[in-house]
């Protein structure tokens, strides 16, 4: 068992080089750093072949590092006796709560020209199913700001446990995370000063080094280069869906969020702190695929229409029997209640009933 997450997770045997996208695994591949890095879910034997690790792409060797680091049993020590273990994410009355996690609006795309031919689309719906491309930007500043390469290597290990939990409850066993993986090594100095009147605080702070991270990488300034950063990711990886997620040292408006298909995290984590980075990633992963909050503090309610099956918030807790149970979108803990696997969106067996 790797991390605390109890699934059968398996190093894959390597595919050949130049037959990745032509041979389809037979396993169920939950990670997939590269052809020769794949992690999968499999109880039984499997062929015995060794990987090259002289010929590993980087890529591939971080996410090799990070499954053997969730192997150990001083991992797994930390992660089963993680600080805050099941504290409901607004605990201490939201002080360090996640309950500024999904800012109301996202920054508006630049416009685009008219087109009378154009019908308005339906935004589309993330459902957590088939292959999910994974865009990981650690973005590394100067001085203080600097992201070591011991904490680039705890960032890829506890997403790597996240969303071994997110991806392993798919009771079709069909999600695969395949990564994009960088470092942004910018000279952006931090933001510091008052938040100018009207303008997105969010904004203010992410802004100057979001910008200069998506430089690094080949993308255009703004909202528009994250979209297209996220499009180009889904495209190479042959992708149902897609997001990216920027971690950094610089100031947030909060320590950790997501807009739309984009999440950001502080590495010292606030309150839950760098033992509680799988954690606090996997509950604004759920969000971008559509889960709803559960804490009190949300403001949540029982009813709405969440996720692709469109359910209600059942388990929130000002309104379920006795505060509902335990659930990532409610508690600092690895485990889901009956209706957020609705709200991810899973591919559902087809004789489940209603929750
Ligand atoms: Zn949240």
């Amino acid at each position: 068992m790797a991390g605390d997450v109890n699934l059968p997770e398996v190093l894959l045997p390597p595919l050949p080089r130049d037959g990745m996208a032509a041979m389809a695994a037979p396993l169920p591949v939950l990670h997939e750093y590269g052809p020769a890095v794949r992690i999968g879910l499999w109880e039984g034997a499997l062929p015995h072949a060794p990987i090259n690790e002289a010929d590993l792409s980087e890529q591939e060797r971080l996410g090799l590092q990070a499954f053997r680091t969730r192997l150990h049993d001083s991992y797994r020590d930390e992660k089963e006796n993680r600080p805050r273990r099941s504290a409901p994410w607004d605990e201490d009355g939201g002080r360090s709560g996640l309950d500024e996690d999904q800012p109301a609006a996202t920054p508006p795309a630049p416009p685009l020209p008219a087109d009378p031919t154009t019908v308005p689309q339906a935004p589309q719906v993330r459902r957590l199913a088939g292959r999910i491309a994974v865009g990981v930007v650690i973005v590394s500043g100067p001085g203080p700001l600097t992201m070591t390469s011991a904490q680039q290597s705890k960032i890829i290990t506890d997403v790597q446990n996240g969303l071994s939990f997110l991806g392993g409850r798919a009771p079709a066993r069909d999600v695969t995370f395949t990564y994009d993986l960088h470092v942004a090594q910018i000279a952006t100095p931090d933001t510091t000063g008052p938040i100018p009147a009207g303008q997105d605080p969010y904004e203010h702070f992410e802004a100057p080094w979001r910008d200069a991270a998506l430089a690094s990488i080949g993308q255009p300034a703004g909202w528009s280069g994250v979209k297209n950063y996220i499009g180009g990711i889904k495209a190479a990886k042959g992708a149902q869906a897609a997001y990216c997620a920027f971690f950094t040292h610089y100031q947030l408006h909060h320590f950790a969020y997501c807009r739309d298909d984009c999440v950001v995290m502080q590495y010292a984590n606030d309150g839950w702190g760098t033992k509680n980075l799988d954690s606090v990633f996997a509950h604004e992963t759920a969000h971008v695929f559509g889960a709803p909050d559960e804490y009190a503090l949300s403001g949540c309610n029982c009813g709405g229409s969440h996720g692709a099956y469109g359910r209600p918030n059942l388990n929130c807790e000002n309104c379920a029997d006795g505060g509902g149970v335990a659930c990532i979108m409610r508690n600092n803990i690895l485990d889901m209640c009956a209706v957020t696997p609705y709200h991810l969106g899973y591919t559902m067996p087809k004789a489940a009933g209603s929750v």
